[in-house]
């Protein structure tokens, strides 16, 4: 038996403890629908929804992004100070961002080691470490 998107997406949602709300499930859909990890920008994840039809507004997108991202669903990777990208993959990992055409994706972390890193200050911890390797073409 084959596992639904609707299935897949209405899981998701209630392993968080969200209600899946018909908008909320088309944007489930749409990030975890085929089982694949997804990184996408609200703007990406807004024309998606358009294409299949569904009327959400750009704000209602980035908003339940960030709703996704508060119950641990997903996870926000800043690359440029100012581009938010959301993974559907909440494990720590390293990223690859091809600066060409502006995509994220997994790199392999198998071999990563962060070493030296700074004693954090006084009263703090480090929380996490995030890896992003810019690509350009040669
Ligand atoms: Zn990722």
């Amino acid at each position: 038996m084959t596992t639904t998107s609707t299935e897949r997406g209405t899981k998701w949602l209630m392993q968080a403890g969200l209600r899946p709300t018909r908008q909320r499930l088309a944007l489930a859909e749409l990030l975890v629908g085929d089982g694949q990890d997804r990184h996408v920008t609200a703007e990406m994840l807004f024309s998606s929804a358009k294409e299949k039809g569904h009327k959400v507004s750009l704000a209602t997108v980035y908003n339940t992004l960030r709703a996704f991202c508060d119950v641990g669903l997903m996870q926000e990777v800043t690359v440029d100070g100012s581009k938010s990208y959301f993974d559907t993959n909440t494990h720590d990992h390293p990223h690859f961002f091809w600066e060409d055409d502006g995509k994220l994706t997994d790199a392999p972390s198998e071999e990563l080691q962060i070493v030296g890193l700074p004693d954090a200050p006084n009263g703090m911890r480090i929380a996490k470490v995030d890896v992003v390797i810019r690509l350009r073409r040669e």
